[in-house]
């Protein structure tokens, strides 16, 4: 009987991979067609200078919405996109539309930073310092008007190219930001080594930051960090006015997270600056 169950389980087991699979490729073939049929747009999210208040910049986070799915998220879609190549294609988009609104922000007196993910796959692409400077050109954008988020992933297969090529694109005046830091394999030894000036606190160590004394150490420890090697530190995630205060009283620089807003659309993350900064312009008077 024990093993008749145990055969159960198996084949219950395979069905359930199978149709991951299948789920998977369906994905992969709609996300094929995903650009051109125009399903993918960006919303920015707004970084804040804790010490001022004020909006510095936005992070640019792509969005799917699928003709039959709705919205897809993107740890949905992206993992797919780096597994099958085409993310390269997708980065290059994303990289595009991010220099077309920032320019465009500029135009209008917006000069703000714009951050954009880079995934560890378009770094070990050959042309990805030129293509990424040939997009700010082509865009009239000034490389420090340009930071690109990686995560600890994008230096694990081959440190010395990532170092080579992140070194170019900072000596051009990019910035570089270390993502989603503390979750992955995390050494000291490539920080010392990398030209990052960024350290980006994950969001797991904000969430439960003043109520789980491990997260608040953890994100101490950071921000400690951060101080040492001379790195500005953000923290993603912040959604109460205590993680707010805190973390502004404990020295990190930067934040961003729901408590401030959500991702929007570009008309509405614009709107909303305008908005912000007349506030605290009230605030004062
Ligand atoms: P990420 O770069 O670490 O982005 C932060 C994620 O946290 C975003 O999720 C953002 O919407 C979410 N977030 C921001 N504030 C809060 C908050 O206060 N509370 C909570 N719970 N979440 C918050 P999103 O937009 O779903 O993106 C997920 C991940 O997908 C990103 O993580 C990034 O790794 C990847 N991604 C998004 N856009 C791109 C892209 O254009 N290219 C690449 N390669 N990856 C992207
Ligand atoms: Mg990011
Ligand atoms: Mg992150
Ligand atoms: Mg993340």
């Amino acid at each position: 009987l024990a093993k008749q169950k145990g055969q159960n389980h198996f084949q219950f087991y395979v069905a359930s991979i199978d149709k991951e699979i299948r789920d998977r490729k369906l994905l992969e073939k709609d996300l094929s067609k995903a650009l051109k049929n125009h399903e993918l747009y960006l919303v920015y999210q707004p970084q804040v200078n804790l010490e001022t208040g004020r909006i510095i910049g936005a992070e640019a986070l792509i969005r799917w919405q699928h003709p039959e799915r709705g919205l897809v998220p993107p740890d949905e879609f992206i993992p797919v996109a780096e597994a099958n190549g085409s993310i390269v294609e997708i980065g290059q988009w994303v990289l595009e539309q991010a220099c077309w609104q920032a320019a465009r922000w500029a135009s209008e007196g917006l000069a703000l930073r714009i951050a954009v993910n880079l995934s560890a796959v378009q770094l070990r692409q050959g042309t990805i310092v030129e293509d990424i400077l040939s997009t700010l050109a082509r865009h009239k954008i000034p490389a420090g008007r340009l930071e690109l988020e990686v995560t600890e992933t994008s230096f694990m297969t081959n440190l010395a190219d990532a170092v080579d090529k992140l070194r170019a694109l900072h000596r051009a005046g990019i910035s570089i930001a270390v993502d989603d830091f503390g979750t992955g394999y995390s050494s000291l030894t490539y920080l010392k080594q990398m030209p990052v000036q960024h350290l980006k606190i994950d969001k797991q160590f904000i969430r439960d930051l003043l109520v789980n004394e491990e997260d608040t150490r953890i994100a101490n420890t950071i921000i400690d960090l951060g101080r040492s090697l001379n790195l500005t530190v953000v923290a993603e995630g912040v959604e109460t006015a205590e993680q707010e205060y805190y973390l502004k009283q404990r020295g990190c620089k930067l934040a961003q997270g729901y408590y401030f807003s959500k991702p929007l659309p570009a008309r509405e993350f614009e709107t909303f600056v305008q908005s912000f900064h007349q506030k605290i312009v009230e605030n004062n008077t």
